[in-house]
């Protein structure tokens, strides 16, 4: 028997990588620490910005956590998890996604030290789990609550998230802004509310600055109106929505007409034209003097809109139109037969204006609007981008604020506190999990280390004069990054909302565990060529699933 050769088996295919045990972790661990590494020097009001270029030479510029993970094409398995972390972050959140990728990387620095000291994954895991649990906790009771009605907390809420990115030269009107259009499409029902930020529309038009750019109570359409013939600018607007073509329908089943005479010809072409006034007629004697329809128009339709001094547009996306019934209170009607003035939207004023070289439709001036634009104005692409991504974010923090009513202050001070308390929990246990917890509360002090390391700061002297003050009872000490001392970041107004902290503790250990779970990795070979596909870097392209 034992003098037989020994046949090897293969339980996969080949071209299969395999790494297991320490190596596979290791791997993983340092995969992950990379990615944090690299947003790592753009968290903070002095994190500076990277430069994307994509494969066929797009340039982005940015500061945006998620923005740069999602542009930056990573392979790597356990890297990609910490993408999907920032994914997480910016969905539950809006903003905070550096932090928390920064954060994942930290924990998984801090594991390694105790799996080098032989502590289990799997105590390391469960400790984690602990510390996260107790972390959410101590936030919870860390957090202050605030009302609808604090226009000022809010504003500098905004201007929180802005800090840092180019939107900050113009933070003071942008966070106005910003706080005007969350607070318009809240809807209130009784005592509860709700806030869906897919009402705010955010239209961005190269040219102008920055500071052009404003909020609209209502809707911009990059539209024009369809006929020249037709006014530039309704006053008291009475708008009809309608889903359906203000054309004579192509009839679903093939109809032939015979015409043997050049007037059969005529009539037909007459009754059709009566068609199409009787449309216009009806539309008309709803009141309405704006038409926005979501098919196209009829060129007679068009005549005898103008005629009738209609504003229309045609061919509106159905997202805009549900929009538009939000901002002036108007029903989207399919049947002409059905409109009436009951119907109709309002708005002060519907316009076309000239915004760069194109021309667009505004409907402004709707009282309680439920559904708001902001146009952004910048002088170049790139810097219109980097604006949008920042009113992003600051709609972000402002809705979760408004929507969990806890806010937090920041620049070091919530995970200074956090990880103070933390540490004090974490003396209260006992066993290896007490070196997790520990482990845990030291890998928060990242975010305030950052802070000062990407403001030029000595991280040692600003993090030993945080924690003396945060030992006593300075609860908000936070770090004035401009001049290396600490400050009350409360009385500063450096405010969060309490979800961008609670979700970045969250994400993180939820991947910094399931990576220090993995102990092996199976990798599959190259996939054999598909006729037909393009050729592709080896793992970079899947082929469709059928
Ligand atoms: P993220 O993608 O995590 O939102 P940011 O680059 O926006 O990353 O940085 C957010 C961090 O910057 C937060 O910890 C916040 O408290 C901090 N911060 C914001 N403004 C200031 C400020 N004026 N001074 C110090 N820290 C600040
Ligand atoms: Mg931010």
């Amino acid at each position: 028997m034992t003098n037989q050769p020994v046949q090897p088996i293969f339980i996969m295919s080949e071209g299969t990588q395999r790494s297991q045990g320490r190596t596979a972790q290791r791997n993983n661990i340092l995969a992950a620490k990379l990615v944090a590494e690299t947003v790592r020097t753009t968290l903070g009001p002095k994190g500076m910005d990277k430069m994307l270029v994509d494969t066929v030479g797009d340039v982005t510029v940015t500061n945006d956590g998620v923005t740069i993970l999602e542009e930056m094409n990573i392979e790597h398995p356990a890297a990609k998890m910490l993408v999907e972390v920032a994914k997480t972050q910016e969905n539950e959140v809006g903003d905070g996604t550096t932090t928390a990728v920064v954060l994942a990387g930290e924990l998984l620095k801090q594991a390694e030290t105790l799996l080098d000291q032989e502590v289990h994954p799997s105590v390391l895991a469960r400790g984690f789990r602990i510390a996260a649990e107790k972390a959410n906790e101590i936030l919870e009771k860390m957090a202050e609550e605030i009302k609808i009605g604090d226009e000022t907390v809010l504003k500098k809420i905004a201007q929180t998230a802005m800090n840092g990115r180019s939107a900050e030269a113009n933070k003071e009107e942008l966070s106005a802004l910003v706080v005007k259009a969350v607070k318009a499409v809240i809807d209130v029902m009784d005592d509860e509310f709700s806030l869906d930020t897919d009402n705010i529309k955010i239209e961005k038009k190269v040219g102008g600055s920055v500071e052009d750019t404003e909020l609209v109570e209502g809707i911009i359409l990059d539209k024009e109106r369809v006929h020249s013939g037709m006014p530039k600018f309704v006053d008291s607007a009475k708008i009809a929505l309608i889903d359906s073509a203000l054309e004579i329908k192509n009839t679903e089943i093939d109809a032939k007409i015979q015409i043997t005479a050049p007037q059969q010809m005529q009539a037909f072409l007459e009754q059709e034209e009566k068609m199409l006034k009787a449309m216009v007629e009806k539309v008309a004697a709803s009141g309405a003097n704006v038409v926005f329809c979501q098919k196209g128009i009829d060129d007679v339709a068009q005549h005898y809109l103008a005629k009738k001094g209609i504003y229309a547009v045609r061919r509106v996306k159905k997202s805009d139109m549900e929009k538009l019934a939000r901002a002036t209170a108007a029903k989207i009607i399919t049947n002409l037969d059905d409109l009436n003035d009951k119907d109709l939207g309002k708005a002060g004023i519907v316009e076309e204006v000239k915004v760069g070289d194109e021309m667009m439709t505004y409907v402004r001036e709707c009282k309680k609007a439920k559904s708001v634009t902001i146009l952004v104005r910048g002088g170049t692409e790139h810097v219109a981008a980097e604006i949008e991504r920042s009113l992003h974010d600051a709609i972000g923090v402002v809705s979760s604020a408004i929507r969990s009513g806890k806010i937090v202050a920041g620049a070091g001070a919530a995970e200074m506190e956090l990880a103070s308390q933390l540490r004090r929990f974490a003396n209260s246990l006992s066993g290896r999990e007490q070196l997790a917890v520990a482990s845990f509360a030291d890998a928060l002090e990242i975010i305030p280390r950052t802070l000062a390391e990407n403001a030029g700061l000595d991280p040692i002297d600003v993090l030993a004069e945080l924690k003396s003050a945060h030992n006593k009872k300075e609860k908000w000490a936070g770090i004035n990054v401009f001049t290396g001392k600490v400050m009350n970041s409360w009385r500063t107004g450096i405010l969060e909302p309490l979800t961008i902290k609670t979700q970045a503790v969250s994400s993180a250990s939820d991947v910094a565990i399931m990576i220090l779970r993995i102990d092996d990795v199976i990798a599959s070979g190259e996939q054999p060529q598909q006729p037909g596909m393009p050729q592709g870097r080896s793992g970079a392209m899947m082929p469709p699933e059928m």
